[in-house]
């Protein structure tokens, strides 16, 4: 018989990648608390008509859709917001706005796999619902740096655009959503020439095409300066205009809070998905050139689920990519600290006292793991070495019989015998 792998592009994590895995979750879990985001859990599970309502032709075409044993068309979610906005359309129809809402766990795309693109990853998400105001894009994009410096990382930048800019040159054009939708396809995959011919092909303006042709090749750090030179280059067209002084709005919101954070603006910014209406926005590290998080406005989504209008401003960020840039950048981080003990009956008859008193010390919150290979003294203390462990606490009879063991400290080499009434004061000095 062949041997059992996983499916392509999905990855088992073991104890050391998934205690990575968890720390990143825990982080953005207290992002969430520090923002006032209340935490959602929704299945992974929706049906597919929820999860195609709204995403592009390619998340669509990625999607891990069958049918289930009811013959329902049901899909794996390929990211949070869907969910949200099912609630916020319905369940949370008539709660007071603005919505803080955070979901953290596992989403599912066919990507091709490759490094950092897996067919299963996860993802924080927020979503700020009820709010059309700049303070609330700036609010998405703090506490996204907020959560890239609580994990660690040394170096990160933030890409940010306005999908406004561009679709209000169109929009004047009367180039229809269908076509601005290709374009900005098109941009996203940074396909510039490609796009422009779409739009001269759709017999817009010779200003038009030079007015975007300029616009795509604005970008930079000094972003005040670009933003400047942003909103000369679309100074004809009005709701273009609109969008760039809210981005500008929001970076001033952003940098004047006093976020240091590095920060370009890129006026040709598109990102895939279509939904977007205002500020877009990406992190990425110098190491790798993939994002660790993106997100935007979206103040049209919640109609779309027959919700009432609302606007909304959210990211989602890449936990197995964060935690990609942390190794990248040699970041560590400290476990519990807690020490680590095994308890060793020296023989078998002692079993039962070696569980007993392991069972105390677990109930003071020691981490305790009882021998259970009925090893030889040697070899277990061998073994609980190879393994890390801090101490061995060495049950044998003699010393029983005066309320007794022996605590070994593994790192030191030493060993006393410790009533054991002591122990845990002895093992938490
Ligand atoms: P998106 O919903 O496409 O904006 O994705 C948000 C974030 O999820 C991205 O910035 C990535 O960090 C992460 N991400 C997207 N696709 C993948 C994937 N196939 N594998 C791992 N992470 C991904």
């Amino acid at each position: 018989m062949s041997e059992f792998k996983t499916v392509r592009g999905m990855r088992d994590f073991l104890p050391k990648e998934a205690q990575a895995l968890r720390y990143v979750e825990s982080k953005a879990r207290k992002v969430a608390e520090l923002y006032g985001f209340g935490e959602i859990v929704t299945p992974i599970v929706e049906s597919y008509d929820l999860l195609s309502a709204k995403s592009g032709d390619e998340v669509r075409s990625r999607m891990f859709a069958f049918k289930d044993l009811g013959d329902r068309d049901i899909a794996l979610r390929p990211e949070f917001t869907a969910s949200v906005a099912r609630l916020v359309a319905t369940t949370l129809r008539n709660e007071p706005r603005p919505l803080r809402l955070f979901s953290v766990g596992s989403v599912y795309r066919y990507d091709e796999p490759q490094k950092g693109r897996y067919r299963e990853f996860w993802q924080s998400n927020f979503e700020l619902m009820g709010s059309s105001r700049p303070e609330a894009d700036a609010e998405i994009i703090l506490l996204t740096d907020s959560l890239m410096k609580t994990v660690g990382l040394k170096s990160y930048v933030f890409k940010i655009g306005h999908v406004g800019v561009i679709r209000g040159i169109l929009s004047k054009e009367k180039l229809d959503e269908k076509k601005q939708n290709e374009i900005m396809q098109l941009m996203d995959h940074l396909q510039y020439d490609d796009a422009l011919k779409v739009v001269q092909d759709a017999e817009a303006s010779e200003t038009c095409v030079k007015v975007l042709r300029e616009l795509v090749n604005l970008k930079g750090d000094r972003i005040f300066e670009v933003m400047n030179k942003i909103k000369e280059c679309v100074k004809d067209y009005e709701s273009a205009t609109t969008a760039a002084e809210n981005l500008q709005e929001i970076l001033k919101l952003v940098t004047e809070s006093g976020c240091r954070t590095h920060v370009t603006v890129d006026a040709g910014f598109a990102r895939g998905l279509e939904y977007y209406t205002g500020i877009i926005f990406e992190v990425t590290v110098p190491e790798l050139d993939i994002a660790l998080g993106g997100g935007g406005r979206y103040d049209r989504l919640i109609e779309l689920f027959g919700g009432n209008p609302t606007s909304a401003v959210g990211v989602a960020h890449g936990i197995d990519r964060i935690m990609l840039a942390m190794q990248e950048q040699k970041v560590t981080w400290k476990t519990n600290g807690t020490r680590k003990v095994v308890v060793v009956p020296v023989r078998e008859t002692l079993k039962i006292d070696a569980l007993k008193i392991a069972q105390v010390l677990r109930d003071a919150g020691i981490v305790v793991e009882v021998d259970v290979m009925g090893r030889k003294m040697a070899k277990a203390l061998e073994d609980a070495d190879r393994r890390g462990m801090d101490y061995a606490i060495i049950i044998g009879e003699k010393e029983l019989k005066e309320d007794a063991v022996v605590v070994r400290n593994l790192k030191k080499r030493e060993q006393s015998t410790v009533k054991i009434e002591k122990v845990i004061e002895n093992l938490q000095a």
